[in-house]
């Protein structure tokens, strides 16, 4: 197979996020919440921080469930297909492969689909990302399956704060998969915070001080607008350059220099007496479009250039109606080729996509 994955603005595709289903078992406020109600949670709260006097909730607020839809199973790619698509990517300068979801963990036997993609020549980094809820029980499963990295998305150090934010009394049993993450060999293990203001930015220092403590890499991630509730405001978002003032008084800093690989999302700092690192991911203040190498590959087989992107590309009229490896090469090619040059949040076109980031892959 020949041709790389290089996009008409230069850009060539080395990194691939896999989604193996869009179900999943948290409610996270700012991916998929629960119910009308936490939907609008931080929009009533922000109205309150902008407006000293407490803001009225809109009266018709609701706790029924919103209504949401899983894809049908008939529509998800199989593990088979799902490698096949890997390896042809990887065949074409793909070297770092992520699963993720939805939560990745609720896929049975993603172990086995671990192992395969383990397997293709090529691949130089597997990880996944996850809630960290069923990893105590699947963890030796995966690390022995040829799982290198993984990164739990944890928001709050709170109890009940974490409830809030994910919709589940969850934070002991990702406290649990991190230790047990540790103890198994994965590295680096990676902890993701999502930061809202006004919901958990008072946390940013504590999470830090859990980093050096537990030697950890953390990573700081601004709110993107990708909420299936669509509440996203710019005024939650906490930019990257003040989630670094917050923290400058307490730790001393020391920056990575990154100039070796240009396409990392986190500017990244040692955290002083600890093996653990800092970063910081700022894609709403401070978008690093212009060297991404990203692609995306959903449950239900579909190819998305961007996470923002407007349109996908189903692949599974060829995996599933005879196409060979190089027409599958030559679509994806042919995608690439025509990759957004970025993202336009905060510009007056910006249109949020359909579906959230639970349905994207993360
Ligand atoms: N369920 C797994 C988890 O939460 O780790 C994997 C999928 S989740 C969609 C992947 C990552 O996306 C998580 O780290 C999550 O915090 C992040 N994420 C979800 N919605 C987001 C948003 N609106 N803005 C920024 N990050 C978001
Ligand atoms: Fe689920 Fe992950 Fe989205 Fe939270 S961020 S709702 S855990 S997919």
């Amino acid at each position: 197979m020949h041709g790389q994955l290089q996009d008409s603005h230069g850009r060539v595709m080395r990194d691939l996020r896999v989604s193996v289903t869009d179900r999943c078992n948290f409610r996270c406020l700012y991916c998929l919440p629960e119910t009308e109600e936490a939907a609008n949670f931080y929009r009533t709260r922000y109205d309150g921080l902008r407006n000293p006097t407490p803001a009225n909730p809109p009266a018709n607020l609701s706790t029924t469930p919103i209504h949401r839809e899983w894809k049908p199973k008939s529509e998800i790619l199989s593990f088979e297909e799902i490698t096949r698509v890997v390896r042809i990517a990887v065949d074409l300068g793909i070297e770092k492969v992520r699963v993720t979801g939805g939560e990745p963990l609720l896929r049975q036997g993603v172990d086995r689909l671990v192992g395969s993609l383990a397997q293709i020549p090529g691949v130089r980094d597997l990880a996944m990302t996850t809630n960290g809820a069923l990893f105590g029980s699947q963890a030796a499963a995966l690390r022995k399956a040829g799982l290198n990295r993984v990164s739990f998305s944890m928001d709050s150090l709170d109890r009940d704060n974490f409830r809030k934010m994910t919709g589940r009394d969850g934070l002991e049993g990702v406290l649990d998969g991190i230790r047990l993450a540790r103890e198994l060999g994965f590295h680096p293990v990676k902890v993701n915070a999502v930061v809202i203001r006004g919901m958990n930015d008072h946390e940013i220092p504590d999470l830090v001080r859990f980093a050096v403590k537990q030697n950890l890499s953390l990573r700081f991630i601004e709110f993107m607008p990708l909420d299936s509730s669509r509440a996203w405001q710019k005024g939650l978002v906490v930019p990257g350059r003040e989630i670094l003032e917050r923290l400058r008084g307490e730790f001393n800093l020391q920056p990575v220099d990154a100039s070796a690989n240009p396409s990392e999302t986190a500017r990244r700092w040692r955290l002083e007496g600890s093996e653990g690192e800092l970063g910081i991911i700022a894609p709403v203040s401070e978008p690093f479009c212009g060297h991404c190498n990203r692609l995306r590959l959903t449950a239900d087989g579909k190819l998305r250039t961007c996470l923002f992107s407007l349109d996908e590309h189903d692949l599974k009229p060829l995996l599933r109606g005879g196409g060979s490896d190089e027409d599958l090469a030559s679509l994806l090619r042919d995608r690439v080729q025509h990759k957004e040059a970025g993202h336009k949040i905060g510009q007056a076109d910006f249109v949020q996509p359909q579906r959230s980031m639970s349905c994207i892959g993360g």
